[in-house]
Formats: C-alpha cells, structure tokens, sequence
C-alpha cells in the first residue's frame, strides 16, 4: 500500500509550507484537505445556501463532483471543469468554512475522497483530521502548533504575498481563532492532536528546523 504521512495543526501553524516541501523531498504527493473543505464552502455559497443550515449544506454534500489530478508535485482539485485558485481563499470562505466543515455529511464525502487519493501514490495530507480520522493507521503522524501571534503574521505575510490580502494582521488574527475555535470543540472529527503524533511548536523554529524535525521523526526500513 502506498504510504501517508499526515500533518494536522490549526491555521498558519506552517502545514502547508512543511507538506510541500516534504512531498518534494520524498517524492509524495502533497495533499491539501482544508482546500476540499474550502470548495464545499464555495458551492455552498456559490449556490445560494446559508452556511449555518446544517440540513441544508448537509443535502449539498453528495452533489459536489470534484476530479483529482495529480500536478507538479501535488493532487489539483477541478472543481466545476477548474482549479479554484484563490476563490477559496476569500475572507467569505473563510469565514464560513468552519460551519461548513463541522457536518458530518461534508466531512464523510471529504474523508471518502482524501481516502481514495492514496491510490495515486506515496502522499503527504495536511488538516485538522488526518492523523485521527481520515489515516489513523499510518505511522507518520505530526500535529504542527504555533502561539496565534505567529499564525495570524505567517497568514498575513502569505496572503500579502499572494497580493490577495484584504484583512490586518488583527482581523486575520481574529478570523483564524474563530475557526480553531469551531474546529476543535465540533463533535465530528474535532481539531486535536492525534495519539502518538508528533507535536512541533514552529513559533521559533525556522521552516529548515521543522522540516528536519519532521524527517528525523520517520519510520525507518519498510513501511506504510
Ligand atoms: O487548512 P485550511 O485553513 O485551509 O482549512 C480550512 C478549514 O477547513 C479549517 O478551518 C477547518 O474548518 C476545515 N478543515 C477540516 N478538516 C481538515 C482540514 C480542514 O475541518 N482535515
């Protein structure tokens, strides 16, 4: 079997930064679940559909189609013929992604596909879940953490980069404690550390020192 390595934390802890760079060191796919919570928040929004009704997003569920195609390093979402880009990443998606994420419905059609996805190959997953839920099998499990002041500035600094930034360092500091918030107290699923994980604070740690953390903390000879 292919093997996984699951990388959980809230936003900003530094997830992405580290699935990315270890997909391409080890030759993994790099798998971003909170994208696929990011697009069911937009065909709900797209469609009309008040977030906070959980019949309704929970009825939405099943009729998202998303393909996977694995691209540069990674498993691209097409969603609606394309990939989303920066239309999940809005302030609007961000601020109802949370509720969205907490039916069970959603997370069972999101958990289904990330499963799936292990047939493409070797993968790396980063989210809230995926050492808990979604592979709690696997060996290789890392719950990356960060004081919210590091979070909310590494935020902050992607997205001015990005050129999409539209909140301050505060609102962006606000806007991801809120999610953690939801994240971790929902009953389905909730934001925590997975048992056995390895835990890695990255407040003072360079992108380097995390990345050999990770590394050093691999199962060794054979494994899946
Ligand atoms: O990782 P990202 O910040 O893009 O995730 C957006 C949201 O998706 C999270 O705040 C959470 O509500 C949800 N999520 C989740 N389970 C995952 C990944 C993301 O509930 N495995």
């Amino acid at each position: 079997m292919n093997r996984v390595i699951a990388i959980d934390g809230p936003s900003g802890s530094g997830k992405s930064t580290i699935a990315r760079l270890l997909g391409q060191k080890l030759g993994f796919l790099h798998v971003d679940s909170g994208a696929l919570y990011r697009i069911m928040t937009l065909a709900a929004l797209k469609g009309g559909i008040d977030c906070n009704d959980e019949k309704a997003v929970a009825a939405l569920a099943d009729e998202v189609k998303v393909e996977f195609v694995p691209k540069d390093g990674k498993v691209a979402y097409l969603f609606e013929g394309e990939e989303p880009g920066d239309a999940i990443r809005t302030p609007e998606v961000n601020a109802a992604v949370s509720p969205v994420s907490k039916v069970p419905e959603v997370r069972a059609v999101v958990t289904g596909w990330l499963r799936s996805m292990r047939e493409l190959g070797d993968i790396v997953v980063e989210g809230r879940d995926i050492g808990s839920v979604v592979f709690p099998d696997t060996p290789a499990r890392f719950y990356l953490d960060a004081s919210p002041e590091a979070r909310a500035r590494r935020r902050h600094l992607e997205e001015v980069g990005k050129g999409i930034a539209k909140q301050t360092e505060e609102e962006v500091k606000a806007s991801l404690l809120g999610r953690d918030k939801i994240d971790s107290s929902r009953k389905t699923a909730p934001l925590k550390i997975a048992d056995g994980a390895v835990v890695i604070d990255s407040t003072e740690l360079t992108i380097d020192e995390v990345l050999a953390t990770v590394l050093a903390h691999l199962p060794t000879g054979e494994w899946e």
